[in-house]
């Protein structure tokens, strides 16, 4: 095997399809060559010289014929093992240096060793020592633009040079500079060469030529003439000097993260649009969940304040029953029985009816309250001055009346309310307490309303004149649940009326209906979010395609220096996602002020949540988002053609 030809050749021919006329650019090519060599390939524009360089530095495939190196064939290597043996052997040097114009020179000269997978600082010493060493010590951290052509191409010289450039493939090496700096170039790989580089130097000058110890004459695709002139330099053996090891996930992905970064920055006004999409899908979904949150824990802390382990019992078959009002069978026996249950806390019958109200010269239109003496504790309503009425009130049908804080307010201004007698309609009731106004409460929804309360006895005889109950209220003990409680209510009374002609109901079940509504909208609000985020990635979808096709030279010259496809995908989809985070985090940061303003204008009992997990809701699926509409331009970019791709300009 030592005995083989380094690079090998048989029959290779390489057509290409124009228009459906068929192009040899090469035809049955035979070719040795040894490793050491130096080797000149003449003749005129479009005879085949960058095509036969192409497949020589597997960039390019023949049609046919086997071509091997070091002694295997191409021909049976996957696209990845194809791109390792670049990666190893060979080391490209174009025309027109085709450095990456957002890298800085050491940067660009480090590439191969991030494909082949060097350590971060095994590449930084190594790239700075050739940089060095080819007389750019001084120009390490300058962008392309910013060198000489000259330089360029020795910066292209160091990167050929970074994974060992066992074979050394210069494609019209100084044809893009002057005559004195070509000359220097000349030098620089002949000085190349006799360190035991094997170079190929594709030209059709042939004062370049001359200086080459074999000439190799190309014309249509067929090699006319292969001349030695002088020995090869005797070379050892040549081996890649980086060790090419798939490098480790997390630092590949920490590459790929760095050129996305990089080639963010390069593009800003792109990339601003790009992440403009997320940036507003993100918000609407932080803002939407947020809003849906806030709503929630507003309506929770409303309904707080009421109680909700309170039952009220009425007559009628269901809700709204038209004829429940002659229904007569709830009775104050029934309460009494209520009462004895172990689940009961306190329990009273009620009647409501409306009547005006008068002291002196003050009257308004109020509302009358017939309850037991257990309604205030079952009601949670605190006497705030005074007393309630008790049982005996009850039972002897005292007319005392406990009445509001408003009805103190409109009707005593500062006078004492207590022990005097206002009129309910035409019945005196001496006044014995005052209840204090508690927020939330249903029976003082409004400041302006006017409430009192009387012995139930006292509004049956002598207001409403009906004996039977339009209404039972009941409180459960703390422990006990309103499920079960309910059920035993209703075989209570199924037990004692043996007909249904009432109706059980809780609060519970109004606050679970308003919940329910408040999350399907606090839902349809995500949804009307998720699909500005959709949105949003179609956008970052339709700018990767474009930037694919834009960008197709640089991905030409990646793969040239050794990146895998895999590589390509993962730079484009990483930069993707990158460009979804990046919009992610402009869309928290408005959310985070939009939530610091609502903190400062609105009322403070509605508080605006901005929940931790709305926003990692919102940036995962910003992140989805990226994955999902960077993959086809990624696989787009990984799938294109190098030699193509190359010459795109
Ligand atoms: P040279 O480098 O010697 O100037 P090339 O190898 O570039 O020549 O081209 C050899 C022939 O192949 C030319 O006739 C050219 O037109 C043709 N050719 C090269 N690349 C392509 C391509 N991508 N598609 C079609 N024809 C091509
Ligand atoms: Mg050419």
């Amino acid at each position: 095997m030592s005995d083989a030809p380094f690079l090998r050749l048989r029959a290779v021919s390489r057509r290409y399809c124009v228009g459906g006329q068929e192009v040899n650019a090469l035809r049955a090519i035979d070719l040795d060559i040894a490793s050491g060599e130096m080797i000149a390939l003449v003749g005129a524009s479009g005879s085949g010289k960058s095509t036969l360089m192409n497949i020589l530095g597997c960039l390019d495939r023949p049609n046919s014929g086997t071509y091997s190196v070091a002694g295997r064939d191409t021909s049976m290597l996957d696209p990845d093992e194809t791109a390792a043996l670049r990666c190893a052997y060979f080391g490209f040097v174009f025309q027109r240096y085709h450095l990456l114009s957002q890298l800085t020179a050491r940067d660009n000269v480090e590439i191969p060793a991030v494909y082949a997978g060097a350590s971060v600082a095994e590449r930084h010493a190594r790239a700075t020592e050739l940089l060095t060493r080819l007389g750019l010590g001084e120009r390490l951290d300058h962008l392309p633009n910013e060198l000489s052509g000259g330089q360029q191409q020795r910066v292209s010289v160091a990167r050929a040079l970074m994974n060992g450039g066992a074979v050394i493939l210069a494609d019209e090496p100084t044809g893009a500079l002057d005559s004195a700096t070509g000359e220097e170039m000349m030098k620089l790989l002949l000085a190349l060469n006799a360190q035991g580089h094997t170079l190929i130097i594709a030209t059709h000058d042939h004062q370049v030529a001359g200086h080459a110890k074999r000439i190799i004459e190309m014309a249509d695709g067929v090699i006319v003439s292969d001349c030695a002139i002088g020995h090869a330099y005797e070379a050892a053996s040549p081996a890649p000097s980086i060790a090419t090891v798939r490098p480790a996930s997390w630092s590949r992905y920490g590459e790929a993260a760095r050129m996305a970064f990089l080639a963010l920055r390069a593009h800003r006004l792109r990339t601003a649009l790009t992440a403009l999409g997320v940036i507003i899908g993100v918000f609407a979904v932080i803002m939407t969940v947020a809003l849906g949150d806030s709503a929630q824990h507003f309506l929770e802390k409303s309904l707080a304040s009421l109680n909700t382990k309170t039952f009220e019992i009425e007559p009628g078959k269901e809700f709204g029953d038209p004829h429940a009002d002659r229904v007569q069978t709830l009775t104050v026996q029934d309460v009494d029985a209520l009462r004895r249950q172990y689940y009961v806390h306190s329990v009273s019958p009620r009647q409501m009816t409306s009547s005006l109200l008068r002291y002196g010269s003050s009257s308004g239109l109020a509302t009358v309250w017939g309850v037991g003496e257990s309604y205030f504790d079952a009601k949670s309503l605190a006497i705030v001055a005074g007393v309630a009425f008790d049982a005996e009130d009850v039972a002897r049908q005292t007319q005392v009346v406990v009445i509001d804080e408003n009805i103190q307010r409109q009707f005593f201004a500062s006078e004492n309310p207590l022990g005097k007698t206002v009129y309910i309609g035409n019945l005196p009731c001496m006044i014995i307490g005052v209840v204090g106004h508690l927020e939330g409460r249903l029976e003082q929804s409004t400041d302006k309303k006017l409430n009192v309360w009387v012995p139930f006895s006292v509004v049956s005889s002598r207001l409403t004149g009906r004996r039977h109950l339009q209404n039972i209220f009941l409180r459960l003990r703390a422990d006990q649940s309103t499920e079960v409680a309910e059920r035993r209510i209703t075989e209570l009374f199924l037990e004692r009326h043996r007909t249904k002609d009432f109706i059980v109901w809780n609060l519970d079940d109004q606050i679970k209906t308003t919940e329910n509504v408040v999350q399907l909208m606090s839902l349809v609000f995500a949804a009307i979010g998720a699909i500005s985020l959709v949105v949003g990635g179609v956008g970052v979808m339709n700018i990767m395609l474009v930037s694919a096709a834009e960008r197709a030279k640089e991905i030409g010259i990646r793969i040239a220096v050794g990146a895998r496809r895999s590589d390509i995908r993962d730079q484009f989809l990483t930069e993707a996602v990158a460009a979804c985070l990046l919009g992610a985090a402009g869309g928290v940061a408005i959310c985070v002020v939009i939530a610091a303003v609502m903190a400062w204008l609105l009322p403070t009992d509605f508080e605006f949540v901005l929940s931790g997990h709305a926003i990692a809701i919102a940036v995962a699926c910003a992140a989805l988002t990226g994955v999902v509409a960077g993959y086809a331009p990624a696989r787009k970019a990984a799938r294109l053609d190098p030699v193509e791709a190359l010459a795109r300009d």
